[in-house]
């Protein structure tokens, strides 16, 4: 059996040509505005930061514009003056905020309408409850994978690993409304391996490198792995590639996969807010 390689830079390069083309076609019409981005971090963490720049860089390659706001805070007033600007169709939090507290009370200030992150409690919600709303990109960025390369995902046997509300919720929220049937993992369920050897669809999104070792995977399983882990030997996933690529029906590479997909997500949710605005 040939393992497919699940291309993330492939997937993002098509979704840029498209958003070019979607932001292009708002220029055209004249009518609404055009996408800009908001970001706003604290600056005082560097994953902050090289998100931030990821977004920007994106944003660039697509043609919509950005608008940073960098500081210390209080950032309230900054929000709202967002919320109520007309030019202004999308706003990011760049996570985490030094004060983790502080990033999540201020995400509740952002207008659900331009939640192009899909982190306020209101688009949480909808999602939660299968109803349209803005979702968290990393999320998406799962979706548009297994769209990409044609994977099927109703009926199937989805496991994920992680629970958290930016990753590992709205992946389920996302597969069960794609009539998958959903595992959810975490730190505290017991044989962790036994679960996982169950997946036709595993999506391993735990921070944890290398959790996912050739014995906790089935043969026919598509592996997605959205972990991002800093390590000596550079950036690597959640799951062992090298170890598990050659024997599995499909995955995501790290770095590769996931991670050039998800600030697509971001501008394509920005670029549909702006459509949004035209009458
Ligand atoms: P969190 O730390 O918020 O959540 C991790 C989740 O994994 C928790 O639910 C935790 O369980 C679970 N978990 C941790 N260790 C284990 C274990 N040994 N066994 C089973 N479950 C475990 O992380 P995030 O969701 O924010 O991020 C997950 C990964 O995805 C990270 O590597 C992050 O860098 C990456 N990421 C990637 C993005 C991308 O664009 N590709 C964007 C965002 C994140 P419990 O709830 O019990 O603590």
């Amino acid at each position: 059996m040939t393992t497919r390689r699940l291309d993330g830079r492939e997937v993002a390069s098509h979704l840029r040509r498209d958003l070019e083309h979607r932001v292009q076609q708002l220029a055209a019409s004249g009518e609404g505005s055009p996408p800009r981005l908001a970001i706003v971090q604290d600056g005082m963490s560097q994953g902050a930061g090289l998100y931030a720049a990821s977004l920007e860089r994106a944003a660039r390659s697509v043609g919509v514009s950005t608008h940073l706001i960098v500081g210390a805070g209080p950032h309230d007033g900054a929000i709202a003056e967002l919320n109520r600007d007309p030019g202004i169709t999308g706003i990011v939090l760049a996570q985490p905020f030094a004060d983790v507290g502080e990033g999540r009370r201020l995400v509740e200030l952002i207008d659900p309408a331009k939640d192009v992150d899909g982190a306020t409690p209101t688009n949480a919600g909808r999602l939660a409850r299968g109803e349209p709303a803005f979702v968290p990109a990393t999320a998406l960025a799962v979706i548009a994978i297994l769209e990409a390369f044609d994977i099927k995902v109703a009926g199937r046997r989805a496991v994920i690993v992680g629970r958290s509300a930016v990753v590992g919720r709205p992946v389920a929220s996302l597969l069960l409304a794609r009539d998958a049937t959903v595992v959810i993992c975490h730190r505290q369920t017991l044989h962790l391996a036994r679960e996982t050897r169950r997946a036709e669809l595993l999506v391993a999104a735990a921070g944890v490198p290398g959790l996912i070792r050739p014995e906790m995977v089935n043969a026919s399983a598509v592996v997605i792995d959205c972990g991002i882990n800093a390590t000596d030997a550079g950036i690597v996933g959640d799951v062992e590639f090298a170890a598990i690529a050659p024997f599995v029906s499909a995955i995501t590479p790290v770095p590769g996969g996931i991670g050039p997909v998800t600030p697509m997500m971001v501008l394509r949710q920005t670029v549909e807010s702006a459509e949004r605005q035209v009458p």
